[in-house]
């Protein structure tokens, strides 16, 4: 089942476009298959669950960190992590940095953009993410590459069209502004109710959980 969902993904994402398998709450034995299955990368939100899956599984897939990570979980996740989709703070660049000098690591990362501008979301407000890039080029470990959005959580998913919309404009507007100084490549936008909204939006990272394993029990 979760070969054939990922298979079937795979088959409807266009080329360019990569699947990150969102695998919170998913136990290692689904994990395991999934990588099995051709999942090249592997999203986790929180440290210590990617911890249990990243010590048995390790670099036979790519680990992205798409949840918010908290300072003190820093030193552990830049060990696992291959890309921080979710730095959201100058604080947490500042921890990140110091901590993947230690390891002497260059972290790609990717701004995450509380594009629907939630008090309750974590993110960088639309408005301030270009003088938060320029604070974030001045930490020489960290890459950043792109930008990543959730988008309000709404019924309808394709109301979460103009979040997307607008993060694509944003993307474009860097990517003119820096040109080749950047590697400025990466869009991630768009989960199982909501990545062929974000493809058609120029997403070029997708986020999926419940399309492959079916429903988190909560
Ligand atoms: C859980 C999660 C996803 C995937 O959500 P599904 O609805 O299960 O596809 C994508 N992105 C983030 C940040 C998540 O936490």
């Amino acid at each position: 089942m979760i070969k054939e969902n990922i298979a079937n993904i795979l088959e409807e994402l266009p080329l360019g476009v990569d699947l990150v398998i969102a695998a919170k709450q998913r136990s290692l034995g689904e994990i395991e298959e999934a990588v099995s299955a051709g999942a090249k990368i592997i999203g986790e939100n929180y440290v210590k669950e990617a911890k249990d899956k990243f010590d048995v599984i390790g670099n036979k897939t790519k680990w992205h960190l798409i949840g918010h990570l908290q300072k003190n979980k820093a030193k552990q996740a830049v060990k696992i992590f291959d890309m921080i989709e979710t730095l959201d703070s100058l604080e947490l660049a500042a921890v990140l940095d110091r901590e993947c000098k230690k390891i002497d690591k260059i972290m790609p990362v990717l701004i995450e953009v509380n594009s629907a501008c939630e008090p309750q979301k974590s993110g960088v407000l639309p408005e301030k993410i270009e003088d938060f890039l320029k604070e974030t080029l001045k930490f020489s470990n960290l890459k950043p590459e792109g930008l990543m959005t959730m988008g309000p959580l709404l019924d309808n998913s394709e109301q979460v069209r103009p979040y997307f919309k607008s993060t694509k404009k944003l993307f474009n507007k860097i990517k003119t502004a820096y040109g080749n100084k950047l590697n400025w490549v990466y869009l991630s936008m768009g989960m199982s109710s909501s990545y062929r909204i974000a493809l058609q939006e120029g997403a070029n990272i997708v986020r999926v959980g419940t399309a492959i394993f079916g429903a988190r029990k909560y």
